[in-house]
This record gives structure tokens, C-alpha cells and sequence, in this order.
């Protein structure tokens, strides 16, 4: 039986896993170089590198399991605590997604659609890249880019060199730029014993790169088909166990794969509050062994996540945004910084018609995107 779960990372997302693990009577041991690691008041936190080997099997040999809350652990870090520890989901999907053209290559390998792409590591790879793929393109770091960093769009000729003057002094790739009508991601939990659940679809917004809404339910049944059979391949190919999210772009009528990541999804921080069981509980289940539970909604939702600081309400608004049960606030006590993810708000409603409009209301109300029509969100994909 397993009791407590190693994580490498102390953030908001191992924050909430222990939150979900406490009451499955789980205990935690988080391994987090950041001395105000906002997860660690759930459990002991070993405040350390990396790479810091001492640390490194300490986590292993205190723990029954270990996983993790982000993905660019180092490959040496985790075949360490491998060797001395079961490490779920496996090491081999942090290495494919640590590398944008690993992953790319893998999931073309698989048959599952993605945007053209080529390798660059030079100035006369990129002239040959822009030519062979067109403009406008988009040129990002194969390695530790996130939230639209390590990226730069190409739109004309010119643009070449100030993007190789930002970007190359690493390796790059360079793709396609995708002209969607919709970004969305599927999140998928999948068993030691290979049993898979899917989340809904979920329509989600960027701003300046960075997830800011994420909305369920938003597509049809053709869609979220054809997503779960795409998420599947790469579960299935990587013998995974925990949650994988795929991130896609909805291209006319057809959905192209962006990147996956080996973990808990900000875009499925929704499930907490809108899904029979959530992410974070489903992963815990997975990597223990457990039966996965529901993936299915419970209530219509749409996540808002707070950047910077958490939004400072007037005192009427506060009064009315505290007492509405149908909100759910995620404070994860986190020095304020601008741009930081900070918490999120989840607001579900019984219908789909009551969600539409208490949506824009919060929106207003919380200063973001104001401008969105949720009617048109919601309703656009849905055939
Ligand atoms: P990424 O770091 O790859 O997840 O990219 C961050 C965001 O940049 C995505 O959510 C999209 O909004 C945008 N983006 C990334 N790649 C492309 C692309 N090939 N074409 C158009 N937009 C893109």
C-alpha cells in the first residue's frame, strides 16, 4: 500500500496534488530548491537542487512513489531516484517532452496531425526552414521555452534576423504558424493496468502567450472523439501512468497536435470544482494504483486563472463573489509577482445558460478579458 508520495517540485500544481492526497490519506515529501515552495505546508520539503544527489535519494528512500510538477527535471535527476524508487508517469515521456522536436517527430511518428516543422541550428537552416515551411512561421527554443517563452513570430523576411539575434543561441525549431480557430487540450489519466479516462475537451484562451481561460463544455462529440484517440496513441506508445495533457489547435474543423506535457494541466484546474474527479485526484490514483475515477462533468465551468496578485475586490463585489457558492476560489499563497500564476477562480453553474452569462459577469468583475462573448465561445464548435 502506498502511503506517501515523493514529488520533484513544490509549486501550484504539487500544491493541489496534496491537497487531493490528503484526503485519500496520503502523506508527501516534496524536493523544491525554492525556500517558500508554495506546496510545502502539506508535507516535509527537502529544499534543494535538482541535481543535488543527497536530496535526490533521500526523496527516493522516504517515499513510496515518486512524481513530479513539472517536466524539465534533469534526465539524470530522475534515472537517480529510478534506480532506487518507482517514478510515474515514466521518465521517457519527461525526455520526448523536454525537447519540442522529440516530441514533434514522436507524434508524427504516431499519425497524429501536427503543423510542418524543421530543425534549426544555424542562420542558413533557417533561410532553408522559412523557405521550405513559408510565412508566417513561428520559431521557438526545442528546450525550457513555456508561456510563449523562447518564441518569436516570423511574419516577413526581415523579421529573420532580430528572431536568430533573440533565439539563436539555442537550438531551435521552426514551425508552421497555425491559423486557428480554437486552442483546446485534452487531459487524459491513464492506470498502471493501462484503464484510460478523458476529461471533456477543454476550449481554452491564451493572452500574451500565458492559459488565462479555460471553458468546458465547448465542443461536440466528433471532436472530443478524435482528441481522446490522439491522446491515447501517445499513452499508450509511452506505456504512461499518471495524467498527460495534450494541448491542440483547432484548425478548420480539424485539430492539430501543439505539445504534450507529462503532467497536471493548468487548462484541467476546472476538474477540482466541475468534474466528478479531478485531475490531481486521478493522478494520485494512477501513480498509486488505484481505480481512476470519473472523468466526466459534473457542472458546466470556466476557469479564470489570477496573474500577478489576487484581484482586489470592492468590498459589495467582495461580499458578493465570497457568498456565491457557485465560485471557487484557489489561492495558492504565493508571493505576489507580476505576470505569476497566483490562483485561480472556477466559477460552475447547474446549466450551460446560466454559465454564459455569470461568465462575463466574473469576467468584468475580476478586470479580465471583459471583451469575450462566452455565447459565441461556448456554442461555436459544438456540431
Ligand atoms: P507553446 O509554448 O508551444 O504552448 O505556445 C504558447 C502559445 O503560443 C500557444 O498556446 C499558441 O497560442 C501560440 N502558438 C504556439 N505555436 C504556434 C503556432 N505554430 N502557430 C500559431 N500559434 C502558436
Amino acid at each position: 500500500m502506498i502511503k506517501t508520495v515523493g514529488i520533484l517540485g513544490a509549486g501550484q500544481l504539487a500544491r493541489m496534488l496534496a491537497q487531493a492526497g490528503q484526503a485519500m490519506g496520503l502523506e508527501f515529501i516534496f524536493l523544491d530548491p525554492a525556500e517558500d515552495a508554495c506546496a510545502a505546508e502539506f508535507g516535509t520539503h527537502i529544499c534543494a537542487g535538482w541535481d543535488d544527489e543527497t536530496a535526490l535519494k533521500q526523496l527516493a528512500q522516504d517515499s513510496d512513489v515518486v512524481t513530479f510538477d513539472f517536466e524539465n527535471v534533469p534526465e539524470s535527476s530522475a534515472s537517480l531516484i529510478e534506480s532506487l524508487c518507482p517514478v510515474y508517469p515514466p521518465p521517457r515521456a519527461l525526455y520526448k517532452s523536454q525537447d519540442r522536436l522529440r516530441e514533434k517527430i514522436m507524434m508524427q511518428e504516431l499519425d497524429i496531425p501536427v503543423a510542418p516543422f524543421q530543425p534549426v541550428a544555424s542562420r542558413p537552416e533557417l533561410l532553408a526552414a522559412v523557405e521550405k515551411i513559408g510565412l508566417p512561421c513561428v520559431l521557438k527554443t526545442r528546450r525550457l521555452g513555456y508561456d510563449g517563452k523562447g518564441q518569436a513570430v516570423l511574419r516577413f523576411q526581415e523579421d529573420m534576423e532580430r528572431a536568430w539575434q533573440q533565439l539563436g543561441d539555442s537550438e531551435l525549431i521552426c514551425e508552421s504558424f497555425v491559423s486557428f480557430q480554437s486552442e483546446c487540450s485534452i487531459i487524459a489519466a491513464r492506470g498502471r493496468d493501462g484503464q484510460t479516462v478523458f476529461w471533456p475537451l477543454t476550449h481554452n484562451l491564451h493572452r500574451g502567450g500565458v492559459l488565462a481561460i479555460s471553458m468546458v463544455p465547448a465542443f461536440g462529440v466528433q471532436l472530443q472523439k478524435r482528441a481522446e484517440a490522439m491522446i491515447q496513441s501517445v499513452l499508450d506508445h509511452l506505456d504512461y501512468t499518471g495524467v498527460l495533457a495534450l494541448e491542440l489547435f483547432l484548425v478548420n474543423g480539424e485539430l492539430l497536435a501543439n505539445e504534450f506535457a507529462p503532467r497536471v494541466h493548468n487548462s484541467g484546474h476546472w476538474s477540482i470544482d466541475g468534474a466528478h474527479t479531478s485531475q490531481f485526484e486521478n493522478h494520485l490514483r494512477a501513480i498509486c494504483g488505484l481505480p481512476l475515477g470519473d472523468a466526466g462533468l459534473s457542472s458546466p465551468s470556466v476557469m479564470f486563472n489570477l496573474l500577478g496578485e489576487m484581484p482586489a475586490l470592492t468590498r459589495q463585489q467582495s461580499a458578493d463573489v465570497h457568498s456565491n457558492l457557485n465560485l471557487h476560489w484557489h489561492d495558492y499563497h504565493k508571493t505576489p509577482r507580476e505576470g505569476r500564476k497566483i490562483g485561480h477562480v472556477t466559477l460552475t453553474t447547474p446549466s450551460e445558460s446560466e454559465l454564459i452569462g455569470k461568465a462575463a459577469q466574473l469576467a468584468s468583475e475580476l478586470g479580465v478579458a471583459a471583451e469575450l462573448d462566452f455565447q459565441t465561445i461556448m456554442n461555436k464548435h459544438r456540431k
